[in-house]
Formats: structure tokens, sequence, C-alpha cells
């Protein structure tokens, strides 16, 4: 995608959608770091679901090492790998009470660190506690770079390499909300609505499709409802 397109797409992102936020609740950066954790895997609406009551009860390392692994674990039970994830999130606490004062630390070396942080879940934390320009490719963000053109690559990290290179000053701290959010909402995995797509002219993907109703396939034209003519 050339420079003035990446612009534009984004321009026209934040313009419909000028303040996004992360669709996880939290509190506090402390239960924002939790939240990101608890959530591999899993859905943010699911998450959501499991954190409300935790989250009124906890709100530091101490008070979640206070409640104990157990007593994380049957807050958490509806989540995907609650087991292996109630472990992380106490192993983190302790290392967040013993080596940071009960603090998140901003910076991506002490925060991967921290068991069951990777290099995406960082990335969320330091963009949206911080205000740091970093991309968390999640699966969302690498199909909508991989499909738009806008930032090619054939794993999250070349992804969000080419985020980091391509995406323009006013909309570096946003975009990471923006692109998951159109992951998610227009630019679906299974069917993309392309019909309703604000950036559909910019976008290079050879498949669009570009009728309620009709289906993508694996190269060329869209394809559309029978009966229907094309509208490309
Ligand atoms: S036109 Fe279709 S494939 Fe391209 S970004 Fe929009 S929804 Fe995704």
């Amino acid at each position: 995608m050339k420079k003035d397109d990446i612009f534009e797409f984004f321009r026209r992102l934040a313009e419909l959608n000028p303040s996004p936020e992360t669709e996880l609740e939290f509190g506090n950066t402390y239960q924002l770091l939790v939240a990101v954790v608890l959530s591999a895997q899993s859905t943010d609406v699911g998450v959501n679901k499991a954190t409300r009551a935790l989250f009124r009860e906890v709100r530091t390392p101490a008070q979640m090492l206070a409640l104990g692994e157990e007593g994380l674990r049957q807050h958490i039970r509806t989540i995907g790998l609650f087991n292996s994830k109630a472990k992380n999130v106490i192993a983190l606490s302790e290392i967040l009470e013993r080596e940071h004062g009960g603090e998140v630390p901003a910076d991506r070396d002490a925060l991967t660190a921290l068991p069951g942080v990777g290099r995406k879940t960082a990335n969320v934390v330091l963009n949206c506690a911080f205000g740091a320009e970093t991309f968390a490719v999640d699966t969302h963000i690498f199909r909508v770079g991989n499909r738009t053109g806008l930032a090619r690559g054939k794993t999250p990290l070349a992804v969000e390499k080419q985020l980091e290179k391509k995406v323009p000053g006013p909309f570096r701290v946003g975009a990471h909300h923006w692109l998951i959010l159109h992951g998610r909402y227009v630019c679906k995995a299974r069917t993309p609505e392309c019909w309703r797509c604000p950036v559909v002219d910019l976008c290079a993907y050879k498949s669009k499709v570009l009728q309620k109703g009709g289906k993508e396939r694996a190269a060329g034209k869209a394809v559309l409802p029978s009966g229907s003519s094309s509208a490309s």
C-alpha cells in the first residue's frame, strides 16, 4: 500500500472512532496486565465476565497473592487454560511485588520477563497503559495487515516490524486498536464484510466480498450471491 493510501486508511478509521480503546475492562495498569494475560486464546467478552467480580476484590499484586492460586482459579474457571493462567498470574504478581515495588514496569524487557507475558501482551500494556507507539499483532491485525497490503509478513513479528515502519505519526498510538476493531467487526476471518468497509478502495485484497451474502474465494474476483451482478 502506498504512503498516501496508508495515511488515508488510518484517517478514515480514526474519523469513525476518534478515541479507540481496548474492549477489556480494567481499573488500573495491574488489572490491565492480568486481563491481557487471561485473554490469550480467549475472547475479551469472556474475560470481562470473569474479571468483573475478581477486580472488585483484587486491585494490586499483593491482593492477588492474598487471594491465592486456588481463589483465583475459582474466579477464572470459565476461561480457557485457566489452570496455567492462574499459575502465571500468581507468579507474575510475586515478581511485581518482589522486584518492582508492586508496580507494572513500563519496559518491554521487564514485562516479557514475567510469566505468561509475551511480546504481544507487553505491547498491549505499553500501548494501553503507557501510551507507547507499540503494535500488538494478534490474529486480527495479522489478517488485516496481510489482506490489505498495509503490513505483509509471514509471522506476527514481521507484521509488527512493517507496522512500526509504515504507520504515520498521528495514528501510531491508536493504530493497534483501529486494526483490531476493524478485523473483529468488519474484516472478519471467515467472510470479510467488504460491502460496508470504509477502506475498500484502498485495500489490495483480491477476494473482496462486495455484497452481503456473498462468499469469498481463494483468488480472483469477489463471488456475489447468485442472480446479482458484479459490483466491481
Ligand atoms: S475491503 Fe474487505 S478485505 Fe479489505 S479491509 Fe475491507 S473488509 Fe478487509
